[in-house]
């Protein structure tokens, strides 16, 4: 028969001294190891990099399919085989989508710089010209989007993230009656770091709620959306003609990239959205750019053939990732299942388990690991301002290290989520 272990919070005070010490000796021992471990980083393993590297020696030719010679200026949308067959993986028409160079968040920063500048497409004004300016931010969610809004002076309003995507109900109360509010951040499928995968029925209330905001923006960030890890191959909502049959076609701005499915230094970003937004989105680039990297793009449609060659290729990420994300799953229900002091995230896709421990021991826990050698993404990361107010979650990130050094770390993880818990129950006594 096994035993099941006892919530924490059940123990009597004497049992939680003796757990406590325990943790304290467990925790003595990591001390002693040495260890040098790394679950910040949100990026392929070099394994995952050696799988594009036929990559390398492509284009054979550098005039693409239809006579365009790759090498020279022009062609500001990107070539067209490229945008084909990322606008089938993304579910978008090729003419709904820009391929440019290799990194979408720069993409989002231009978008909004121009949005600030000049307005949108249905703007009245630009941003920048308004009192204030608002941002919803899914939380936990990705920190870049949230410096990127921070340094604009955009004032950001967390809103929870779910299984389903973000808290529509809440959502749709805040936009309607404030037209500061100008847009919101979301990545849609298997987000970082909650692994949350948006629904269809989700999309559609975000894309038809009414606004106050005329020229309400949803920065569709579908980065991880061809990046599964489980034979559930979740498919992501049809964000652009769910926007369009609800009459409000300009809203989503979608962003993609191989970032992480080819290299993350020399990929190749997407952004679709309506054709008025592709045609403002060119205008905007060509006051910049003469052209992208099309020997790129070429290099890339070359390497994969088809959109089923990418799908193939990422059926290969998921043999060499899914096995530390399994692993990270291992040891934390092996090690905190039942305790009543974490939950955390098992995603069938993406980068990233969000990791949600006693309310208030975030902090501890990242600087008792950090003491031990190993690196924790810093409390508060997932937040905007950088500020968790329960002090709770933590973004662990497996893709990179090898698998043997995800179980040293998440081992000492436990060990840290443990100590931290029993320290903080104790001051209840
Ligand atoms: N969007 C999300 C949600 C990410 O997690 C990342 C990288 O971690 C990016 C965008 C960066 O994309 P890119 O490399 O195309 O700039």
């Amino acid at each position: 028969m096994t035993v099941q272990p006892r919530a924490l919070a059940d123990l009597s005070p004497a049992e939680l001294a003796g757990f406590a010490e325990a943790q304290r000796t467990a925790y003595d021992d990591l001390l002693t190891r040495g260890l040098r471990l790394d679950l910040t980083r949100g990026k392929p393993s070099a394994a995952q990099l050696d799988l594009s590297d036929a990559m390398l020696r492509l284009p054979t030719s550098p005039i693409d399919a239809d006579g365009v010679d790759t090498r020279n200026y022009a062609g500001l949308a990107g070539i067209r085989q490229i945008r084909e067959m990322f606008a089938e993986l993304l579910r978008v028409e090729p003419e709904q989508l820009v391929a440019g160079g290799s990194s979408s968040l720069t993409m989002m920063r231009d978008v909004l710089a121009t949005l600030w500048l000049r307005g949108g497409v249905d703007s009245e004004r630009p941003w920048g010209r308004e009192e204030t300016v608002r941002f919803l931010c899914p939380v936990p969610g990705y920190d870049r989007h949230f410096v990127l809004t921070g340094w604009f002076g955009i004032e950001m309003i967390p809103v929870p993230m779910h299984a389903d995507g973000p808290d529509v109900e809440q959502i749709a109360r805040l936009v309607a009656d404030d037209p500061s509010i100008k847009g919101m951040w979301l990545v849609p499928t298997y987000a970082n770091p909650t692994g949350s995968v948006t629904t269809q029925e989700v999309a559609d209330r975000l894309v038809s709620m009414p606004t106050a905001a005329p020229d309400f923006k949803i920065f569709w960030d579908n980065a991880y959306a061809l990046h599964h890890l489980t034979a559930h191959e979740n498919k992501s909502a049809d964000v652009l003609s769910l926007a369009s049959a609800a009459g409000n076609p300009h809203r989503p701005i979608l962003f993609a990239s191989t970032s992480k499915i080819t290299y993350a230094g020399a990929g190749v970003g997407f952004l679709g959205g309506s054709r008025e937004t592709i045609a403002w989105h060119l205008d905007n680039l060509g006051q910049g750019s003469i052209g992208p990297d099309k020997v790129n793009q070429l290099r890339h449609v070359e390497f994969f053939g088809s959109a089923q060659g990418v799908r193939d290729h990422m059926a290969r990420h998921r043999a060499l990732i899914a096995p530390k994300f399994a692993e990270v799953e291992r040891i934390l229900t092996e090690r905190l299942g039942g305790l009543g002091i974490a939950t955390w995230t098992n995603p069938e896709g993406g980068y990233f388990v969000s990791l949600d421990v006693l309310d208030g021991t975030a902090s501890r826990v990242i600087e008792l690991a950090k003491a031990a050698g190993v690196a924790l993404t810093p409390a508060g990361s997932a937040f905007p301002y950088a500020t968790d107010p329960d002090d709770r979650n933590i973004r662990l990130a497996p893709t990179f290290p090898p698998i043997e050094d995800v179980t040293a770390a998440m081992e000492a993880v436990a060990t840290c989520v443990l100590l931290a818990a029993a320290e903080k129950l104790r001051t209840r006594e």
